[in-house]
């Protein structure tokens, strides 16, 4: 008669198995095992989750800021940002010549392309596109996935305000410098310098 452990099956699980109802034992020690743990479920959709404040739901765009540089739908890695733009002239009071203003005709973001990566965020230099935490615009159609710049517009409501900053960390660069150009002393008149050949003034 051969060993059982020689074929890769250990003497004591065969026994295990053997024995009238271990099975059933088994089983009911999970389920109560399951029954006396704490429960993690979440009522959604009755109760909204609790999302970290820097949750990537959806991009919001803040028109006004955006400069139409295309930056962001150059470094997207989907290509799903659609930008369109036309020129405008301002006239400028004293000037010699009117400038030339971009105004923003489209600028669409295709989210069922999108893969949130972010990039488009971190790389405006204008701070016109913003992470939004609003992740419950499923559709029923693909094609309605495209938001245009009225409806990314609409997501600015739901983005959280910046974090505070840590009172621990170090100013910023321009706080620093507002404030040392504030407490620097200021030249007293009588110490500007006269140029060359200039008149000195009556003697006293
Ligand atoms: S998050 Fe990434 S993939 Fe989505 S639009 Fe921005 S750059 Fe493109
Ligand atoms: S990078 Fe910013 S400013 Fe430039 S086109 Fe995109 S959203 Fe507008």
């Amino acid at each position: 008669m051969s060993d059982p452990s020689e074929h890769g099956d250990p003497a004591g699980a065969t026994s295990a198995r053997s024995l009238p109802g271990a099975g059933l034992v088994k089983g009911l020690a999970v389920t109560l095992k399951t029954m006396t743990s704490r429960s993690t479920t979440q009522q959604y959709p009755d109760v909204a989750p609790d999302l970290p404040p820097r949750s990537r739901g959806v991009i919001a765009l803040s028109e006004e800021n955006c400069t139409v540089c295309m930056l962001c739908a150059r470094e997207c890695p989907d290509w799903c940002i659609y930008i369109d733009s036309h020129k405008e002239e301002v006239a400028v009071p004293g000037a010699a010549r009117p400038r030339q203003r971009n105004v923003l005709d489209k600028f669409d973001i295709d989210f069922s392309l999108c893969m949130y990566c972010g990039i488009c965020i971190e790389v405006c230099p204008f701070d016109a596109l913003y992470w939004s935490p609003e992740f419950e615009y499923a559709e029923y159609d693909i094609k309605d996935l495209l938001h245009d710049k009225d409806h990314l517009g609409q997501w600015m409501a739901t983005v959280p305000p910046p974090p505070a900053h840590d009172p621990n960390g170090e100013p910023a660069k321009e706080e620093t410098a507002a404030a040392r150009k504030a407490s620097a002393p200021r030249p007293a008149p009588s110490s500007v310098r006269s140029e060359p050949g200039a008149d000195p003034g009556p003697a006293s």
